[in-house]
């Protein structure tokens, strides 16, 4: 059997029966694209995936990334990829025609990308910051800066990227110390130095253009004070601009990915130019790290969906021990059974199923909110873009933390093999690491999720995301056989109420450090009921296929969709009663106090 990486059935489920694609095409922006054309489109991108990356993924790891000579040196496939993202239009896919893009829809987009990180999720970074940095450049610089650095960004011949981290500066970036030198010509000196840059070097492209956050000299202290730049490697003329990249971090994961250490300005003669107004960098990066932010959670979710693909493979495969008889004892007469028979195998199976398809059901609401949010204005505008904000550090955080579980699960599976080189599993539990780490660690999406984003506009943003899950549950109770599952939804926001209560009240009364201690257990709590949202979506959905017999796929495709949605009910969403006993517990016991009683 062929390896396979992901699913594109589950793919086409998704994006046109639960998510309906079909719902947004019909806006002018998007009126070249249609159900077919989106599925060719898809198939196109499938087509690439099998045939440059996935052949490259284990080489890319066997022989990393390295740094020789003050050069960072990538493998080869990472030019011809590069070629075929800007031949295809990825890059840009997000722009106006106008601007040489695709007008493309956020739901096709990360579609797309979701094949390509399935098969290599070393490699689809390259293009997808480049994107992500032209796009700040549309949104903020000025025409004459867009014009300089987009056009070769978008042709895959000049890569961007986001260079926010200094060494003293991660997740608190009102730390960064980079400082840029008002000059006479309007352009500004830089001086510092960048860490753990993505893709932020390497032999197959002539420019690098580093979106850059500095605080221009004499600026306020703190975040109000931080202004973006476009500091790009070589001056547009082609003469070096003092960006010398001192090393490539040598990595556990994703070791075909570049990550670089930048230093800016060491014969202080770095260049960058000012992107928008003065002290509002911040604010603008934190468009393209939302962006960023959502592309991380589709790439765990596509690891840990390859890897449930690697592992129900190896399952249905290897043969090894025999079912238990009516007696209990073992039948030695009979040959051994394929381990995916053994109740303990399915169990870490399904919890792998349930796990990435519940995640990337998530992320494509994410993409059509966000489609969504594109095309309307007013109060429906401003609803959408709260919903999609709670729903963000959601989607980020549940497939990093619970991908990397399912990927275990997975490894396990595998017995021994698991842990060897000659299997990918090993690949993918590495690979995943990152997520839960970059674009904001999994604490501080936790402190996001709650201290902010439940909390903003008097809590408006919950209330939204409540009502979408509560349309749900209405629907889900019009079928007998998954009223069971909505009412235990209902019972769960129940029990949000009671431990939200619970927790504001800290806030109320001043004491944030009680309100957040165990923000990440909220955020566990939380992610669980809108995976379990998720799945009675598409739980309907395929209950309605079933019963109209209106069927795209086979009809064991929508009885295993509904058989998930059931698994994940009675082994995940009961965790949550332990987490809310966790949550409204009186005794504290991770404030810092006085006596230090970790020794
Ligand atoms: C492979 C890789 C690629 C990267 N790519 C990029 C890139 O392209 N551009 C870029 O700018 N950066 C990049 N980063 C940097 C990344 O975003 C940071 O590493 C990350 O934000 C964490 O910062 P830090 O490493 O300084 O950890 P720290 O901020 O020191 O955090 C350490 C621990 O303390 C916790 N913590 C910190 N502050 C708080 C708080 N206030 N409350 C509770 N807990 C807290 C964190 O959750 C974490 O567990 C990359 C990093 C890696 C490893």
């Amino acid at each position: 059997m062929a390896d396979q990486y992901t699913s594109m059935e589950n793919l086409r489920f998704l994006l046109h029966d639960v998510h309906q694609v079909s719902d947004i095409l019909d806006h002018e922006r998007f009126v070249d694209y249609d159900v077919d054309g989106i599925n060719i489109m898809l198939d196109a991108a499938k087509d690439v995936a099998d045939k440059e990356l996935f052949p490259y993924f284990a080489e890319m790891d066997e022989k990393p990334v390295r740094y020789e000579d003050g050069k960072v040196i990538v493998h080869p496939q990472i030019k011809r990829f590069i070629e075929v993202g800007a031949e295809n239009g990825w890059i840009g896919s997000w722009f106006d025609y106008d601007q040489g893009g695709m007008q493309m829809p956020q739901m096709l987009y990360g579609s797309i990308f979701h094949i390509l990180d399935s098969a290599n999720n070393n490699v689809a970074g390259y293009i997808g910051l480049t994107s992500g940095a032209a796009n700040l450049i549309r949104n903020f610089g000025s025409q004459e800066l867009y014009d300089t650095y987009v056009p070769n960004m978008l042709a895959g011949k000049w890569m961007g990227t986001m260079a926010l981290t200094e060494p003293q500066a991660g997740s608190s970036l009102s730390d960064i110390k980079t400082t840029a030198y008002p000059q006479a010509d309007g352009s500004y000196k830089i001086k510092g130095q960048k860490i753990f840059i993505s893709g932020g070097d390497h032999q197959y492209a002539d420019n690098f253009v580093h979106l850059t956050l500095a605080r221009i000299e004499g600026a306020p202290q703190g975040t109000k004070g931080i202004s973006l730049f476009v500091v790009p490697k070589n001056l547009p003329s082609g003469e070096y601009n003092d960006v010398f990249t001192a090393g490539d971090f040598q990595k556990m994961g994703q070791k075909g990915y570049a990550t670089t250490h930048l230093v800016y300005g060491e014969n202080d003669n770095c260049t960058g130019w000012l992107v928008g107004k003065p002290h509002n960098g911040l604010r603008y990066m934190f468009q393209m790290m939302n962006e960023a932010r959502l592309s991380v959670g589709s790439s765990a979710t596509a690891v840990a969906t390859a890897a449930y693909h690697a592992s129900l493979q190896y399952a249905k495969e290897r043969p090894q021990g025999r079912p238990l008889t009516s007696s209990g004892k073992k039948n030695v007469d009979k040959g051994q059974t394929f381990i995916i028979n053994h109740p303990d195998v399915r169990r870490m199976l399904l919890l792998q199923k349930a796990v990435v398809e519940g995640a990337h059901s998530l992320l494509l609401e994410c993409a059509k909110i966000g489609d969504l949010e594109s095309m309307t204005e007013g109060e429906e505008h401003d609803n959408l873009h709260l919903l999609l904000e709670i729903l963000t550090p959601i989607a980020k955080t549940y497939p990093s933390e619970m991908g990397r579980i399912s990927i275990s699960n997975g490894l396990q599976i595998l017995g021994g093999y698991g842990f060897c080189t000659d299997f990918p599993l090993q690949q993918y539990y590495r690979d995943i690491r990152i997520m839960s780490l970059y674009e904001g660690t999994t604490g501080i999406q936790s402190l996001d999720l709650l201290g902010r984003k439940v909390t903003m506009q008097g809590g408006k943003a919950l209330q939204l995301l409540m009502a979408e899950m509560t349309k749900t549950i209405q629907e889900a109770t019009t079928f007998d056989d998954l009223k069971k599952y909505a009412n235990i939804l209902t019972e769960k926001l129940e029990l949000t109420q009671q431990v939200l209560q619970y927790l504001l009240k800290f806030a109320m009364e001043g004491d944030y450090s009680r309100f957040l201690a165990d923000a990440t257990m909220f955020m566990e709590y939380a992610s669980t009921l809108v995976i379990a949202w998720q799945w009675l979506k598409q739980a309907i959905v395929a209950k309605k296929a079933l019963v109209t017999g209106n069927m795209t796929f086979d009809s064991t495709f929508y009885e295993s969709k509904i058989h998930t949605m059931k698994f994940f009910f009675k082994y995940e969403v009961p965790k949550t009663s332990g987490l809310s006993q966790i949550l409204m517990d009186d005794e504290v016991l991770t404030i810092v106090e006085e006596k230090e009683l970790i020794v």
